[in-house]
Parts: C-alpha cells; sequence; structure tokens
C-alpha cells in the first residue's frame, strides 16, 4: 500500500548503549508528536532484537540493513529471512549500494532477496541508482530501468505491490550533494511508469518510492512534496534524533 515512510539506515554506526538511546528517543518522540508518516529504523544487526523488545507496540518498523539469498545453512555471517521473520522484524533493506560496490552484490542477488523476503512476510526496502559516470554519461534512466527489471520483474502484482523501493543515487550518498527534487521526480516517475507499463497503474500507484542520498532537515520537506516521491531512506541525518525528527516533520 502506497504510503509515506521516513527510514534511518544506520549503516555501521553507534555501541550499544548509543543504539538503545537513539531507538528510546525515537520512541519518545512518536509517543508525543503524531506523524504523517511511518517511521522505520534499519539499526546493525545485532541491534534488531533489542529494538524489537523496546517497539513492543509496533510504534517504529524495525529492518535488518541486509539479508542473505539462501535459505538456511553453511554461510557465515549471514542472517536470513527466516531469522527477521521469527524476530518478527518488519522486513530488510536490499541491495544497498555499498552491498553492491563493497560485497559485489547485483540485481540478480537482490531478486533471489526479496524473493525470500516476500515468502516470509518481510518488507523488502528495494535500493537502486546510479553512479556518477552513469549520470553523466546520460544513462542514469537506462541503468534504472535494468535494475528494477532484473531485480523486481519476475514478481507478480500481488509480490510487487508489496515491496518499497528507494532511488538512492550513488553520487548523493553522504556526499552531501542530493539530487535536486526535480532530478529525484523524474527517476521516480520513470520508476512509476516502468511499474505501471508492466503491471497496469493501479498496482504502480499503490507502490510506495522513497529517495535516499543526503536528505537532511532543510532539504525533506521540498523532496517528499514531489508527486512521486513517498518519503525517504536516510543515513547521517539519521543518527541524531533532533535531524531525524526534523526530516519526518517534513511530512507535516
Ligand atoms: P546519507 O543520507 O548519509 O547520504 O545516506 C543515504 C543512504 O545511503 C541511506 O541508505
Amino acid at each position: 500500500m502506497r504510503k509515506n515512510i521516513v527510514a534511518g539506515n544506520w549503516k555501521m554506526n553507534k555501541d550499544v548503549i548509543d543504539a538503545q538511546q537513539l531507538m528510546f528517543q525515537i520512541l519518545e518522540y512518536k509517543k508525543n508528536n503524531p506523524t504523517n508518516c511511518e517511521v522505520w529504523i534499519a539499526p546493525p544487526s545485532l541491534y534488531l532484537m533489542m529494538a524489537k523488545d523496546l517497539y513492543e507496540k509496533d510504534e517504529v518498523g524495525v529492518f535488518s540493513q541486509d539479508m542473505s539469498e539462501h535459505e538456511s545453512g553453511a554461510y557465515t555471517g549471514e542472517i536470513s529471512a527466516s531469522m527477521l521473520e521469527s524476530i518478527e522484524a518488519t522486513g530488510s533493506i536490499i541491495g544497498h549500494s555499498e552491498r553492491r560496490q563493497y560485497h559485489g552484490e547485483t540485481d540478480s542477488h537482490c531478486n533471489r532477496k526479496i524473493k525470500l523476503a516476500l515468502d516470509k512476510g518481510l518488507i523488502p526496502i528495494y535500493c537502486n541508482g546510479e553512479t556518477l559516470e552513469q549520470r553523466k554519461s546520460g544513462q542514469h534512466l537506462e541503468v534504472v530501468k535494468n535494475q528494477t527489471e532484473v531485480a523486481l520483474f519476475t514478481l507478480t502484482a500481488d509480490e510487487i505491490k508489496k515491496v518499497v523501493i528507494a532511488y538512492e543515487p550513488v553520487w548523493a550518498i553522504g556526499t552531501g550533494e542530493t539530487a535536486t527534487p526535480e532530478q529525484a521526480q523524474e527517476i521516480h516517475a520513470h520508476i512509476r511508469n516502468l511499474i505501471a507499463a508492466k503491471y497496469g497503474k493501479e498496482v504502480a500507484d499503490e507502490i510506495s518510492i522513497l529517495y535516499g542520498g543526503s536528505v537532511k532537515p532543510d532539504n525533506a520537506k521540498e523532496i517528499f512534496s514531489q508527486p512521486d516521491i513517498d518519503g525517504g531512506l536516510i543515513g547521517g541525518a539519521a543518527l541524531k534524533i533532533e535531524d531525524f525528527a526534523k526530516i519526518i516533520e517534513g511530512f507535516n
């Protein structure tokens, strides 16, 4: 179902004390401030159960930052969709550009992970986006089209409706350089049109598409006001309650 979402990707940050503190602060904020969006976090896997214990009424969605493409077995270091299901996690980020860059992940891997996640009732947040070179050479629409097709287009209509997509141009991640709202809107509309062409407009209109890449308190509102942008996947600015809260207020 298409909804407004602000999701924090904590990446590899915070020790257990700091993580717990921020989880508490987000809960307190949610209790005291009605929000016009869903609030999700993706802390390091080590802290997922702590988050689940704290958010006993599911006030905040709890996501892993990645999950295995395998169901179970001898895959040292990995966590599976079943494990996430067993702690009642909300879902998993899949295909983040840092996983692609440092761990060789491809859209075929993403496709397998997305299917496994959906089979276990988890929400996949599927990330895609072009590099700076690809944008400079005018390939961005084609790149995002290929990514979307390979990762998602083997899904049924009922399945794809449950996926959340995060467009994260690689050149805007952690660089302080944000796509302009118009640049982001162009790609979001492109993704929605691709889905509409394959599955029909009704399906495309049910899918939340988030923008990620240097979203900050001072640019969130303008980005979120674009017609095809349904929220943000936030990195650095999700690590402090003051910044994260202001970004959530971009929907007020
Ligand atoms: P920044 O907000 O730090 O640019 O990170 C974005 C991101 O990668 C979220 O997944």
